[in-house]
C-alpha cells in the first residue's frame, strides 16, 4: 500500500508555525506582514481562491489590504494601484490574481511588482534567482505550489540527492520552478511536455514524477516504478455518473488508482499539493517581511 500524503495535514502544520513567527515577529518589531490582494473582475474561481488566500491569511495573523477591482480596470489604472502597493509601508506581499481580463497584459502586471513584494515568486528577478542559488537559504520568493511540493517531499524523509525526477509540464508557474527545486536538491532531472516522445518509458524509470499538465487522469499505473513517489498537481473537474446522476468530481493528472498500487508515496485530489499552495503564499509574504528587517 502506498503512503497518502496528506496535505491538509503538512500545509496546516506550516499555517501553525508561521502564526507562531508571525506573533514572534510582532512581539519583536510591533508589527505584522501585510498581504495585498488584488482581484479584477469576478471569475468565480478566482473569488474563490482569493477568499481562501484572505481567510488563511488573517488566521496566520497577517494583515490583508482587499483591491477588488471592476472587470474594467484598465492596465494602466492597475499599474497605478501596484506602484502605490510597491511604495505603501504596511504591504510586504503583493498578490494579484490571475487570470485578469483579456485588455490587460498580465506579464506587465507581474513585471511591475515590486521584487522584493512578490508574493507568488513569479518576477523575472526572483525567477533568476531561484534559477542561480545553489541552494535556498530561507529568504527567496520562490512560486508557492511547487515549493508546497517540494515540502512533501522532504518531509517523506528520503534522500532526494541523486533520484531520477520526472516533472511534467513547463508551466512557468510550476513545471519549471519545481524542475529548478529538484535540481538544487541534486535529484537528476527531467522535464516532459507536449512534445516529449516515450514520457510513458521515462517516467517508468523514475524515482520522483510530479505531474502538472492539467490532463485527467493522464500518469497510469504502468508509468510508476515500483516505489516511486508520485506528486499530483492537476486539479481538473471531470462528470461522472453516479446513481444514474450527471456529478462534478475533482481529479489529477494521476490516476490515483491505478498509480497508488506501484506508488511508495503518492498526493491526493483533492487534499494534496492545493492546500500547500496557499500555506506557501503566506509563507512568502513572511519571508518577505524578514527581508525587509535584514
Ligand atoms: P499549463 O500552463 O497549462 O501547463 C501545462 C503543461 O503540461 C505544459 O507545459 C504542456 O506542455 C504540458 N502538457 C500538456 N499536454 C501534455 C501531454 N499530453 N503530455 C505531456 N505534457 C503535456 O498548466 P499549469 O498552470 O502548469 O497547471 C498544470 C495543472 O496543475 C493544472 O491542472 C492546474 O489546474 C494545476 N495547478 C494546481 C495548483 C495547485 O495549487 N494544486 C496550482 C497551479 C496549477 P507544452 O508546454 O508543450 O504545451
Amino acid at each position: 500500500m502506498s503512503k497518502i500524503i496528506n496535505g491538509k495535514e503538512i500545509a496546516q502544520d506550516l499555517r501553525n508555525k508561521l502564526k507562531q513567527e508571525i506573533s514572534d515577529l510582532k512581539n519583536v518589531t510591533g508589527s505584522v506582514p501585510g498581504l495585498a490582494v488584488v482581484q479584477v473582475g469576478n471569475v468565480a474561481a478566482s473569488s474563490v481562491y482569493v477568499k481562501a488566500k484572505t481567510k488563511s491569511a488573517k488566521e496566520v495573523g497577517i494583515e490583508v489590504i482587499d483591491h477588488h477591482l471592476s472587470e474594467e480596470t484598465t492596465e494602466a489604472k492597475l499599474l497605478q494601484i501596484v506602484d502605490t502597493l510597491n511604495n505603501q509601508k504596511n504591504v510586504n506581499g503583493i498578490l494579484v490574481q490571475l487570470p485578469l481580463p483579456a485588455h490587460i497584459n498580465e506579464q506587465i502586471i507581474l513585471d511591475s511588482i515590486h521584487p522584493n513584494k512578490d508574493a507568488d515568486g513569479f518576477h523575472p528577478v526572483n525567477v533568476g534567482k531561484l534559477s542561480i542559488a545553489s541552494h535556498n537559504d530561507g529568504n527567496l520568493l520562490i512560486p508557492c505550489t511547487p515549493y508546497g511540493c517540494l515540502i512533501m517531499l522532504k518531509g517523506l524523509g528520503i534522500d532526494l540527492s541523486g533520484k531520477n525526477a520526472v516533472v511534467i509540464g513547463r508551466s512557468n508557474i510550476v513545471g519549471k520552478p519545481m524542475a529548478q527545486l529538484l535540481l538544487k536538491e541534486s535529484c537528476t532531472v527531467t522535464i516532459a511536455h507536449s512534445k516529449t516522445k516515450n514520457i510513458e518509458e521515462i517516467c517508468s524509470k523514475a524515482d520522483i514524477i510530479v505531474a502538472a499538465v492539467g490532463r485527467p487522469k493522464m500518469v497510469k499505473g504502468g508509468w510508476v516504478k515500483k516505489g516511486a513517489v508520485v506528486i499530483d498537481v492537476g486539479i481538473n473537474r471531470i462528470t461522472i455518473e453516479a446513481e444514474g446522476e450527471l456529478k462534478n468530481k475533482l481529479v489529477g493528472d494521476v490516476d490515483f488508482d491505478e498509480a497508488s498500487t506501484n506508488a511508495s508515496a503518492i498526493t491526493p485530489v483533492p487534499g494534496g499539493v492545493g492546500p500547500m499552495t496557499i500555506a506557501c503564499l503566506l509563507r512568502n509574504t513572511t519571508i518577505a517581511f524578514k527581508n525587509k528587517l535584514k
